[in-house]
């Protein structure tokens, strides 16, 4: 790159998982918000494509593009706080990591978060990027206004109480309604988080199922199908049909946690977990009415498919949300994720696990692995048809479509 506000030739591009690479036609690192509307302002009025990338830790080819792809690293930080309505205002690539002390001093803090923190807030919106908790909705959820460029190259300033509908669509939208260069989030008052992880049979943990799911603000699980796959994950004390369970729940600050290992700190400091594994990955949501039924047909499917399933299959709960494309649409979720060994043909494991979610009409993480069609698309997502409306109206030409989205989305 010459300058880091020019068009320039343009280096490969590929995902954290190193499934998704691709060469773009051009790239531009925008330094600054105006310098972005600029760039993609005249980008989109002479018709070219454009997609932005975050952090690139989705495994699906959601970012690829012919045209411009735009690094915007430059627009990272929180600029506003807002502590009666609890509402923030933040670049869009700002890291999730990067709101733990922002928010903190205001007292405030993320309402929830994933495995990891290292997403760009606009990929993490954009995909559906959820933790686990039965009263606990994704980041797209907690989306309340955008400033984004239409495929016009038009600033829209898009707020929740303007616009409910425009912005239930732009919710988890994976970048199709426009590039947003800021996002409005809700977020909760600060809160400490007591963590406990524990290693129990999965017959306890049946047992269990509705008092963990209703007694932690956090429950989640990883099962294992083999030893070996407690050995992946470093659970050299798990093994075969046993689950890695993670339990958080709110103290007070000065909480010291009575057992060893267990911890109690900032919400932000717990949630992040290191994964050292690579693997690519799959995940799909079925309704929480069904969550032990579609355990049980997983595990049966999985010690069938050994050695191909070696990695644990994980399993987390979301509350229901209204964005037109989110996979908890009006729908309490279970969610199970599961994941193919880099460097194998996994794909007809990965496709036997698709067929027991569709028994149970699973709708796809955006950012996982999966395989819908539009056909199954019209019956998972009640807006699926308005969804394609108001994206035709804000990128008439398709500009952000890719071959990927376009398949899925025209
Ligand atoms: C190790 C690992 C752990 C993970 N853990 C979780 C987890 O716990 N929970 C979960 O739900 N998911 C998880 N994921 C998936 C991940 O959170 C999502 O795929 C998420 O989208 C990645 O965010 P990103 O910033 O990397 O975005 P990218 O993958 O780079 O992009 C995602 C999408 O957002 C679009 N986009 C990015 N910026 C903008 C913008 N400014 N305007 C418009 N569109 C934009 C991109 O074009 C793309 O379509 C994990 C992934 C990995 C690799």
């Amino acid at each position: 790159m010459t300058a880091s506000n020019q068009l320039s030739s343009p280096p490969a591009w590929r995902n954290w998982a190193g499934n998704q690479k691709f060469v773009p036609g051009e790239t531009a690192k925008p330094r600054t918000e105006d310098e972005a509307i600029a760039i993609l302002a005249r980008t989109l009025q002479q018709g070219r494509p454009v997609r932005a990338a975050g952090a690139g830790h989705s495994f699906t080819p959601i970012v690829e593009t012919s045209g411009l792809l735009l690094d915007l690293d430059g627009l990272q930080g929180v600029l506003s706080v807002d502590q009666a309505r609890k509402r923030v205002t933040a670049l869009a690539q700002t890291r999730i990591h990067a709101f733990g002390d922002a928010l903190w001093q205001h007292g405030l803090a993320l309402a929830n978060q994933g495995d990891i923190d290292t997403q760009a807030i606009a990929g993490a919106i954009a995909t559906g990027t959820h933790g686990s908790g039965v009263g606990l909705r994704s980041f797209s959820a907690s989306l309340t206004g955008a400033r984004l460029v239409d495929g016009l190259g038009a600033v829209r300033d898009i707020a929740l109480e303007a616009e409910p509908d425009t912005l239930h669509a732009l919710q988890t939208s994976i970048g199709m309604l426009g590039i947003m260069t800021r996002v409005t989030i809700t977020v909760s008052p600060a809160y400490f988080l007591h963590e406990q992880i524990v290693i129990l049979h999965i017959d306890d943990v049946l047992a269990r199922w509705d008092d963990l799911r209703t007694r932690y603000r956090h429950f989640s699980f990883f099962w294992m199908p083999s030893d070996e796959s407690a050995d992946l994950y470093g659970l050299h004390n798990a093994g075969k049909d046993f689950c890695m369970v993670k339990l958080y729940n709110e103290v007070p600050d000065g909480f010291s946690p009575a057992a060893p290992g267990e911890r109690a700190d900032r919400s932000y400091r717990i949630y992040p977990q290191v994964f050292e594994p690579n693997f690519h990955e799959m995940e799909y949501f079925m309704p929480d009415s069904s969550g032990r039924q579609v355990f049980a047909e997983m595990r049966q499917l999985m010690l069938k498919s050994l050695p191909d399933s070696k990695y644990p299959m994980e399993v987390r709960f979301v509350a229901a949300d209204e964005g037109w494309l989110s996979p908890n649409y009006r729908r309490a979720s279970i969610v199970v994720s599961v994941s193919g060994t880099p460097g194998t043909d996994y794909w007809s494991y990965l496709r036997a696990c698709d067929a027991v979610f569709r028994q149970f009409d699973g709708r796809p993480h955006w950012g996982k692995l999966h395989f819908i069609t539009p056909e199954r698309l019209e019956g998972l997502f009640p807006r699926y048809d308005d969804f394609k409306r108001v994206r035709r109206k804000f990128d008439p030409q398709g500009l952000f479509l890719n071959p990927h989205l376009a398949a899925l989305f025209k």
